[in-house]
């Protein structure tokens, strides 16, 4: 059984002040929401304060990115010792930072090495552009991907991982994958390729989200696909209606 998860990746989002102020209003109604482990992906100068705010509730926090390093002369960088502070988990390998920050397949590989080692579960994203969309290469690149970021990571560890398909060109575009491609993406290319790694029983025991213009309206065709274990979420997650599109994500699992 495995425990599906709403997440939200702010991304360069609301400031301090914003941020607490959001979150102080949309929090009770988010902790009353059960059946989904829920997650905000902040940017990193909240954290603290959105740490202090979330104390003794259930809402998880992720960190958007961190270096793989501990401490050291990487100017501009935040490590998993700091992350690990505030969050529970953290993005590593978004489209956004494997383009626009050229974050290499070595680089994703070593931020999730570095992530599991240090007891933070690791949200490793994959997917394709639009181009090898076209041109048919999704299932292959994808598989690349997950076996590229995943290097290393033994098999012990490997149920603590949760994986992301977000095809590029879905993110927000207001274009969402279909149902039935994120289902065959998910559910086939991406287990099949943890089950090459890891075997079957972990391979059937680690999480794998859909995101890519999620809304309030989508989100429950998706949670209801039988390997799509929960949505990573980029603008809806900054709107009140947050909480509508969790509580769909919750009574889709629910089957209500
Ligand atoms: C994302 O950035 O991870 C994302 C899925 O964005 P959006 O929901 O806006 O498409």
């Amino acid at each position: 059984m495995r425990t599906p998860i709403v997440a939200g990746n702010w991304k360069m989002n609301m400031a301090v002040a914003e941020a607490t102020g959001f979150v102080s209003e949309i929090r009770e109604d988010l902790e009353g929401i059960t059946g989904v482990e829920k997650i905000i992906a902040p940017p990193a100068v909240s954290l603290y304060a959105l740490a202090d705010l979330l104390d003794g509730g259930d809402i998880m926090l992720a960190a958007q990115n961190m270096y793989y390093e501990e401490k050291g002369a990487y100017t501009g960088e935040i490590s998993p010792y700091m992350v690990g502070e505030y969050c529970s988990h953290v993005i590593i390998g978004h489209s956004e930072r494997r383009t626009i920050f050229n974050e290499s397949d070595e680089m994703v590989n070593r931020k999730v090495l570095a992530a599991l080692k240090h007891d933070l579960t690791p949200i490793v994203c994959v997917g394709e552009d639009l181009a090898l969309n076209e041109a048919g290469s999704t299932d292959s690149f994808v598989a690349n991907q997950v076996r590229a970021a995943l290097a290393g990571v033994a098999e012990g560890q490997a149920s603590r991982l949760v994986l992301a398909y977000e095809p590029i060109w879905a993110i927000g575009t207001g274009k969402a994958c279909d149902v039935d491609t994120a289902q065959h993406v998910i559910g086939s290319v991406i287990r099949n390729t943890l089950t090459e790694l890891f075997g079957e029983d972990t391979a059937e025991s680690i999480r794998i989200l859909y995101g890519g213009s999620v809304k309030p309206a989508n989100v429950a065709s998706f949670m209801e696909q039988p390997d799509v274990d929960g949505a990573l979420v980029g603008g809806a997650s900054l709107k009140p209606t947050w909480v509508e599109l969790t509580l769909n994500a919750a009574k889709a699992v629910a089957g209500v």
